[in-house]
């Protein structure tokens, strides 16, 4: 039976696992294990909306707590400067896959044009607002939020709520491992101590010492869908002319995208890019170029898109980068860390702590799928966007592969935006469902064949839609003046329990 844990990594994904774990199975004995030689990767910043639901409703951490000492922003979606028709949002809430009773088709067929104002926070977030205004002039802040989060600080909060709950951190760097009957038996330090653990959380980041080094797990690659392998980053303190805006924006550019996500005097910004078509020096400098007020760093972030085929071997389960990482496009480490963090918990609790074969086959399974399914759903987003003609978006455009949703795109291309779509969908645990896959699709304007020619009165009944999410966002409210209420010591979380 498993009593003791041992995360290796005091990272985003360590210390979220050690916490998950500790508070849902408070009997087993937690302990982080870090190098603060190593360290953090220090990016990871923008987040999907289970990440708050995780935080607040699942491990009950207290809402006023959070936002006083990680200082958040929201993110209500992300702003897509992509496409053919140069931008869009995508929200977490329903734009698209949904179907007004007095209309005679779903949303999504009246959108060829544009889904500006296609609901509340679709209207909020084009006029850079939050959230709607209470009566009281108060925000009212709805679930359809995300956060976006300086790593480096919530790291620092996490390892505070983990000794908190009684996860016991130390710091040491481990250099090797022993391996027994059940997997790993101990894992050595480089100061002489000797670890041994029931079961080992590999949340090594992109080291994956446990999973990837000891275990030798084979990596499953994501480079024929994905093609991007690199990031320079850079940023700027805001200036007082600057607004806060409420979600990250993804910019294409020559062999990539940028992101740009907006702290609260932070606004910080990262060029992915593909090394076959530019050089470092030259994405350094189209960065510098289309951000003249950022600092960039130095560094060159490298990363490789997939996952290990097993996230739990033996004894050892992996979260975050060591078990596998998608390139950030749809800021996915910690929707899926979250997830799978949550299945874990409930495996151990069903099966009492003493996990059978069967039940980690089934975790695999379904860990496999997950990661896969965003594979899936980035691939449409390189496939589709044809904003440039550089070389690097022809061969995008061109040898994407996208063989595993071929079903999804052939249903679309006959027969458009309808909600039957999601039959032809993988099978899908993210945040996204099938608004994200439609977003893209009429997003990018992918053409279909059976088009729909709204009559004058349907044309009428959806502006007048649109117009009364715009007037009610009109009346919205400002990330400046929502984190004000929020931070005011009288304001009040409904349930909090620091109120
Ligand atoms: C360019 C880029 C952009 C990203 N953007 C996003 C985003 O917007 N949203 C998002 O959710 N994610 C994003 N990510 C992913 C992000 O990095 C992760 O979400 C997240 O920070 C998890 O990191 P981690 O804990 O797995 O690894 P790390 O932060 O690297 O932590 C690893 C830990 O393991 C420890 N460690 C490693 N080896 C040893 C050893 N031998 N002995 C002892 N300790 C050891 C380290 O000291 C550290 O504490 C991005 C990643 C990249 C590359």
């Amino acid at each position: 039976m498993i009593q003791n844990v041992l995360v290796l990594g005091g990272g985003s994904a360590g210390f979220i696992a050690a916490i998950s774990i500790k508070r849902k199975i408070p009997q087993l004995r937690v302990t982080v294990v870090r190098s603060p030689a190593i360290g953090v990767i220090g990016v990871g910043e923008s987040t999907t909306p289970n990440f708050p639901r995780h935080l607040f409703d699942y491990l009950g951490i207290s809402r006023k707590r959070f936002y006083a000492l990680a200082q958040p922003t929201w993110k209500l979606g992300i702003r897509f400067l992509w496409g053919s028709r140069g931008s869009f949002d995508y929200t977490f809430n329903l734009q698209l896959d949904s179907h007004y009773g007095d209309l005679d088709k779903p949303t999504g067929y009246y959108c060829d044009d544009d889904f500006n104002d296609a609901s509340l926070p679709g209207a909020l977030m084009r006029r850079d607002l939050a959230f709607p205004r209470q009566a009281d002039g108060s925000p009212e802040i709805h679930g359809w939020h995300a956060f976006h989060i300086e790593n480096k600080k919530f790291i620092e909060i996490l390892e505070i709520v983990a000794k908190e709950e009684g996860v016991e951190v130390t710091d040491g760097k481990v250099t090797g491992s022993e391996r027994g009957p059940s997997g790993i038996e101990a894992v050595h330090l480089e100061d002489g101590r000797r670890l041994t653990a029931d079961l080992f959380v590999d949340a090594s980041g992109f080291r994956s010492e446990l999973l990837g080094k000891a275990l030798e797990e084979p990596f499953i690659s994501f480079d024929k869908s994905l093609f991007c392998s690199k990031a320079v980053i850079g940023g700027w303190e805001r200036g007082p002319d600057e607004p806060i805006l409420p979600y990250t924006t993804a910019e294409t550019m020559d062999a990539g995208w940028a992101w740009r996500i907006d702290h609260e005097h932070l606004i910080n910004r990262g060029y992915v890019y593909c090394p076959e078509f530019i050089s470092d020096d030259e994405a350094a400098a189209e960065f510098q170029r289309k951000n003249p007020k950022a600092k960039v760093e130095p560094r060159i972030v490298n990363f490789r898109s997939g996952h290990y085929r097993r996230q739990w071997v033996d004894n050892v389960v992996a979260f975050g980068n060591s078990g596998g990482f998608v390139e950030p496009l749809e800021s996915t480490a910690i929707m899926i860390l979250c997830a799978h963090v949550q299945t874990l918990v409930d495996f151990l609790l069903h099966s009492s702590l003493e996990p059978t074969p069967t039940m980690r086959n089934l975790y695999n399974d379904l860990t496999y799928s997950s990661w896969e399914d965003i594979r899936h759903f980035l691939s449409l987003h390189y496939k589709f966007n044809g904003m440039l003609d550089t070389p690097f978006w022809k061969h995008a455009r061109e040898d994407t592969d996208v063989s595993g949703i071929a079903d999804f795109i052939e249903f679309y291309q006959e027969n458009g935006p309808t909600g039957f779509c999601r039959y032809r969908m993988p099978r899908t645990e993210s945040d996204f469902g099938l608004e994200g896959f439609l977003v893209m699709m009429v997003g990018n304007q992918v053409p279909y064949k059976k088009r729909h020619q709204p009559s004058q009165r349907e044309l009428e009944t959806w502006a007048r839609h649109k117009q009364q999410f715009a007037r009610e966002a009109t009346k919205g409210i400002r990330c400046e003046e929502a984190l004000a209420y929020v931070k005011h010591p009288g304001w009040r979380w409904n349930g909090d329990p620091a109120n």
